[in-house]
């Protein structure tokens, strides 16, 4: 495609505009995308894309579903009133829904994000009156000051210091440094069930179960934070479900939009009566528009059968590319359409580069580890067609000068 080229809606011009009128906040390379349909996407040059991405985990129904049109046209046209003195129909039911899905008693705070989801858990936190929060190394909760002080990246954090604390950061999947970590000073211990930023890190079986055991001994407000995991990406509504893990706080956001902004805290037991009121808000809180297509979301996962759909072409995914055996490839890991592919050197973003060019979108989430997370709705055909087309991509990685 002509990228260089300044003609009106070519890549180049939207790439030379967006340089000029917008912060480069995340100083990555960016593919001017004009329309997205199902599993694909196309450039503003009119090349196809097979999308392994989905924004990252956001796109859950994938690209323009009708089940998320018509209940947005539906929202818009019938009633699209925000404000914190009202209510509507889609934010009641989609909180509702929500906490069936979980199986509990419990009440949702909605929000725009998920780092607002965890700004809100951060918040419960402090609210319990205890002074110390403990969260995991290489976890991953947002940018926001509050989300920031959990997330256990240093280059993230250091520019934005003093952050609101203190923090502990300890090791992801080693029980014993839970243990030495949450006392009963400990408000809020706070966990991925899968680490997606830090690589697609899956902590040791029984990990959770065992910061459930610690944090009710301890008092403390176990939040897990399914923003990335949370809504079918790994087979499950919930990750945690598949140990049977009941925390006191579930944050979502991402999937849960299937591409609209959404944010929720879920909190169960005594959690549920600590935003006590005039304690947190948002302006956008709950709005039914975008709970609308939230709920048209979890409807269509049920009605299509998605959660099963998930594990299987997930794991077809998953052997595919181990079945290559390929030598730049470390290990696959990860559940369902949470996948990360670890390669042997960092060569990660040249490897994003070079499925790019192949015609897939995916991201380098680390140096040396590749995140596939597309929409739940990718076929087995989709997931073949990456495989069949890996070999060669590996190649140009392995081959061309990094
Ligand atoms: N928590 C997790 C686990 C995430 O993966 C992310 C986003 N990558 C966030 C929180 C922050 O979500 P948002 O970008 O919507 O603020």
């Amino acid at each position: 495609g002509d990228t260089t080229g300044t003609a009106p809606g070519t890549s180049g011009d939207l790439t030379r505009r967006w340089q000029g009128a917008m912060m480069d906040n995340f100083g990555t390379p960016r593919l001017p995308l004009v329309r997205g349909r199902g599993t694909r996407v196309w450039d503003a040059d009119g090349r196809e894309y097979l999308d392994l991405l989905a924004g990252i985990a956001v796109n859950s129904l994938g690209h323009a579903h009708p089940a998320i049109l018509s209940a947005l046209t539906e929202q818009a046209a019938g009633l699209g009133h925000i404000s914190n003195f009202f209510v509507a129909e889609p934010t009641v039911a989609l909180a509702e829904r929500l906490l069936e899905l979980s199986g509990r008693a419990g009440r949702v705070y909605f929000s725009n994000s998920g780092a607002e989801a965890n700004e809100a858990a951060f918040k419960m936190g402090r609210l319990t009156g205890r002074p110390h929060m403990v969260a995991a190394a290489g976890g991953f909760h947002g940018r926001t000051m509050g989300a920031l002080s959990l997330t256990g990246q240093p280059a993230k954090r250091t520019p934005f210091a003093p952050l609101p604390g203190p923090v502990d950061h300890v090791p992801y999947g080693d029980v014993d440094a839970l243990r030495a970590t949450v006392t009963r000073d400990t408000a809020v211990l706070i966990l991925e069930p899968i680490q997606g930023e830090n690589g697609v890190i899956v902590p040791p079986p029984g990990y959770l179960t065992a910061a459930r055991e610690i944090t009710e001994a301890a008092g403390t407000l176990l939040v897990l934070d399914e923003v990335q995991t949370g809504i079918g990406r790994t087979g499950h509504w919930f990750a945690a479900q598949a140990e049977g893990v009941e925390a006191d706080v579930v944050t979502l956001a991402k999937g849960l939009g299937g591409g609209l902004p959404i944010g929720a805290t879920l909190a169960f037991g005594p959690a549920a009566d600590l935003l006590a009121p005039g304690t947190h808000g948002s302006t956008f809180s709950g709005n039914p528009i975008v709970c609308a297509a939230a709920l048209a979301v979890l409807e269509t996962i049920e009605a299509e059968g998605l959660l099963a759909h998930v594990k299987r072409v997930g794991e077809r995914l998953r052997t595919g590319v181990e079945s290559l055996a390929h030598p730049l490839v470390a290990e696959v890991r990860g559940a369902g359409l949470l996948l990360g592919i670890a390669l042997r050197e960092p060569k990660a973003a040249r490897f994003q580069q070079e499925a790019q060019q192949a015609g897939f979108l995916l991201n380098a989430a680390t140096p040396d580890v590749i995140r596939l997370a597309p929409p739940l709705i990718l076929s087995e055909e989709d997931a073949d067609h990456f495989v069949q087309q890996l070999p060669s991509i590996l190649e140009a990685t392995g081959t061309s000068p990094t």
